[in-house]
């Protein structure tokens, strides 16, 4: 979708609670809007306030983490191309958390691929693929989408020894969990 605007539900800085760079710094750009309705969601959305480029790159640069998560709902529904640049020319790394239902602009750098039921990927690739295991086929889905790290996530929190017991016999991934909501940062 090529607009002037991008719907933006929130930026905030806090540090990663998921995967890979758990614990780092970032700022978190949020999008309203997802193509899936997954039963377990818990991020509500739905609110937004239209944001130029410039807008967003005003409220980044309040912050000083050198990385832009953008996250959603699902933030690849919207030309992030201007914005990538904007964000790469004022020295940002910048992140995107997606369901992997979209292309990514080749500009990226680094993917999180949460492949979620029902949403086909179309990536060919990721630097990094999380699950939330709800006791599915995560290797199929593994073996179809090359990933540098595999991460597999508690469904909020409710069946934790049931995901260690499976990293316990397929150790190609590793757990994940939402430290943010464990302790409680915002
Ligand atoms: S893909 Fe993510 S944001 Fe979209 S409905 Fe599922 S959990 Fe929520």
């Amino acid at each position: 979708m090529k607009s002037d605007t991008l719907p933006v539900n929130e930026i905030f800085y806090s540090l990663q609670g998921e995967g890979f760079h758990t614990g780092t710094p970032a700022v978190f750009v949020r999008l309203s809007g997802c193509n899936l309705r997954c039963p377990f969601c818990d991020t509500d959305h739905s609110a937004h306030t239209p944001m130029t480029v410039s807008d967003i790159t005003s409220e980044v640069t309040r912050y000083p983490a050198p990385t832009v998560i953008l996250t959603g709902g699902e933030p690849s529904l919207y030309d992030l191309t201007d914005l990538i640049d904007a964000l790469h020319s004022l020295g940002r790394r910048v992140h995107i958390e997606t369901n992997g239902t979209r292309p990514i602009p080749a500009t990226i750098d680094w993917i999180t691929c949460s492949p979620k039921p029902g949403g086909q990927v179309v990536l060919s690739r990721c630097d990094e693929m999380k699950i939330v295991y709800t006791g599915q086929d995560v290797e199929a889905i593994a073996d179809r989408i090359p990933a540098g790290h595999h991460f597999l996530q508690p469904c909020s929190g409710a069946n934790i020894p049931e995901v260690i017991d499976y990293i316990l016999r397929h150790p190609r991934w590793r757990l994940s969990l939402q430290t943010h909501k464990l302790l409680s940062i915002p």
